[in-house]
């Protein structure tokens, strides 16, 4: 049994949602061979020496997931893109690229997060590349922590109005970028998270019927959890 999960946004504001996950990583992903994350795993990542609150809680649980066997690969989202090599050595995660390619029940499945598809946001695509760099990341990651942490309050808040001052149409994937990346990955299947627009869309792609599936977000309520395969069991 293979899982997808994403956007999970975890935080310390919002424990019922990092109670859901902990959960999920003690019973149903036990039961799994492979665990994918899309990205968005937190709703903000200041750097892998971070080890307050919820990201030591994360970081054990998952490490006691990894430890029995279970393969948890990790993608970063456009929150949580600081997380690094430190952090996937203390948890036995893998970290992969944000395009992936994977073979899922025979068929070339591009996993992403989604945030590189939203390409008519421009001004989006413009900080994606900027804070990339090893320039930015190394500013950033030279402040003290407890700035930095300061800092992801801030730009949470931002956050908020920011979304509400945007069309909705740019805060979705552009029909011609999943095309083009697809073809270019030579997938007829993809998966991702991001929009918080979740579902499932069949379309053609240079003549063949092509899938993308998307990923809901986690709440309050509970967590969505995609799922190939069968169980172990
Ligand atoms: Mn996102």
């Amino acid at each position: 049994m293979i899982l997808f999960i994403s956007d999970l946004h975890l935080s310390f504001d919002k424990p019922q949602i990092t109670r859901h996950f902990i959960h999920f990583l003690q019973t149903n992903a036990r039961q799994a061979s492979s665990v994918y994350i899309l990205g968005d795993l937190f709703d903000a990542w200041v750097g892998d020496d971070d080890f307050t609150g919820t990201s030591a809680k994360v970081r054990r649980e998952l490490k006691q997931l990894t430890d029995t066997g279970v393969n948890v690969y990790l993608q970063r989202g456009n929150r949580d893109f600081l997380i690094s090599e430190r952090f996937a050595r203390g948890t036995g995660v893998v970290l992969l690229d944000d395009y992936t390619v994977i073979e899922l029940e025979g068929q070339r499945t591009l996993l992403t997060h989604g945030d590189l598809l939203c390409s008519d946001d421009i001004a989006y695509q413009a900080f994606r590349v900027k804070s990339r760099s090893q320039a930015w990341q190394q500013n950033v990651l030279s402040k003290p922590l407890w700035l930095r942490l300061l800092a992801a309050r801030w730009y949470r808040l931002r956050s908020f109005w920011y979304k509400f001052k945007k069309s909705s149409d740019i805060m979705d994937v552009n029909p011609m970028t999943v095309k083009h990346i697809m073809a270019q990955y030579d997938c007829s299947q993809l998966i991702h998270g991001h929009t918080h627009r979740a579902g499932k869309h069949e379309f053609m792609l240079n003549g063949v019927k092509a899938t993308r599936i998307v990923l809901s977000e986690w709440s309050n309520h509970g967590g969505s959890v995609l799922s190939f395969g069968e169980t172990s069991e």
